[in-house]
């Protein structure tokens, strides 16, 4: 269904999520807030977004009988992760309002066509390489000397499918560990730190930007987001300004995170693209007027976008595996908001939930301000 501009879909209406994941139990919750019901689509009934939707529709993503069930009553369709099948995002299309777009979906799966969506609209990206035969793989093994780093071109996300590189048998070995599927060589960056971006856009082309945060990861996973960065204004603008540009690049009606390496000389790389509420993003529930989930559903409904604008300094910090079990103590602990997702089972490396903690001012960290709260915190 084509995305003709119309009127804003009102209260009351129901909101279809692909993805029962935290993301879309998130949305769903801001949804509600405003007065819309949902209707998820997801892999498990008892998933977290399952557990606050009006409609559940459990079944794989390539079961169209189950796609007709889940459309049917829903006034938009939107996505809470981006590894949907292509053929489902296409038919969801032909058959619902879908925002965003099926095509950016489609940008957003696969690191080769995001990067070069972004260097063909002069975004920057790091130094990279598709290896689709032998003769692109002997190009790659080329760039190695500095580091590399290897990356399935498709379904892969915190950390998954990648690999380190020191030569050129690295490579070859690591293509072969993925059964020779399609993939990226990247140049290693040394980077001064990484930074992220949130930016809506509404179906009128309104559009509203997040601050930018600094996160910081472990074993691949975020670890810590910090907001506001703690970068130079140049910087910050330079971020802000290339989210905006994807987002307007993209045609997006929606969210779009933009996850970025800043360069010791203050340049900025974007990594990659997700268009949809993003982990980094979390703090905006506690610190911002309006949280990231709930300017999604103003985005998606056409409503008009809220106000970005950050009350509080905050420090988010996921809660991995067995963290979550830590929840009385963070109930305890003053300033820190928790949230749990409702998963029952915390194994090694899943996101059980996460804590915020809240500054009572909105402006710049003093020196050692973060380094301090990080160490004394639960
Ligand atoms: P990704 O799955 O692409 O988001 O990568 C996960 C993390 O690996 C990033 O957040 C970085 O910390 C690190 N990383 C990925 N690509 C590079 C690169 N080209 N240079 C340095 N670090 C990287």
């Amino acid at each position: 269904m084509n995305d003709v501009p119309a009127a804003a879909l009102p209260p009351g209406s129901v909101i279809g999520i692909m993805g029962g994941g935290q993301l879309g139990r998130m949305i769903a919750m801001a949804a509600y807030r405003l007065g819309y019901r949902c209707s998820v689509f997801c892999e498990t009934e008892n998933d977290p977004a399952a557990q606050v939707c009006d409609t559940v529709v459990a079944a794989p993503y390539d079961d169209f009988a189950a796609l007709a069930r889940f459309v049917t009553g829903t006034d938009v369709v939107t996505f809470e992760f981006e590894n949907i099948p292509r053929e489902s995002a296409n038919w969801l299309t032909g058959h619902a309002l879908v925002r965003p777009s099926a095509r950016i979906l489609e940008i957003a799966q696969d690191r080769a066509l995001e990067k070069t969506f972004l260097n063909d609209n002069g975004i920057r990206t790091a130094p990279w390489v598709e290896i689709s035969d032998e003769e692109s793989l002997a190009r790659a093994q080329e760039m190695i000397g500095q580091g590399a780093v290897f990356k399935t071109a498709r379904f892969g996300y915190d950390g998954k499918g990648q690999a380190m590189l020191h030569s050129p048998q690295e490579l070859s070995n690591a293509w072969d560990s993925v059964n020779r599927a399609r993939a990226v060589v990247e140049g290693f960056i040394d980077f001064a730190c990484e930074v992220s971006v949130i930016v809506a856009r509404g179906p009128n082309g309104d559009i509203e930007c997040f601050d930018i945060v600094e996160n910081q990861h472990a074993h691949h996973i975020l670890d810590v987001t910090i907001s506001p960065a703690r970068i130079s204004p140049e910087t910050t603008r330079k971020a802000a300004e290339t989210g905006r540009g994807i987002a307007e690049a993209l045609d997006l009606v929606g969210l779009v995170a933009v996850e970025m390496f800043v360069t010791r000389e203050g340049d900025i790389l974007v990594n990659e693209i997700a268009p949809r509420p993003h982990n980094s993003g979390h703090w905006t529930i506690d610190s911002c007027v309006t949280s990231q989930f709930e300017q999604m559903v103003r985005a998606v409904c056409g409503l008009p976008l809220g106000t970005p604008a950050r009350h509080s300094n905050a420090i988010m910090r996921n809660l991995i595996g067995d963290d979550a079990h830590g929840w009385r103590k963070i109930l305890e602990s003053p300033e820190t908001k928790l949230h749990l997702y409702g998963k029952s089972e915390a194994r090694p490396g899943r996101k059980m939930g996460h804590m915020t903690r809240l500054f009572p001012k909105a402006g710049e960290w003093s020196p050692g301000e973060v380094e301090t709260a990080l160490k004394n915190w639960v």
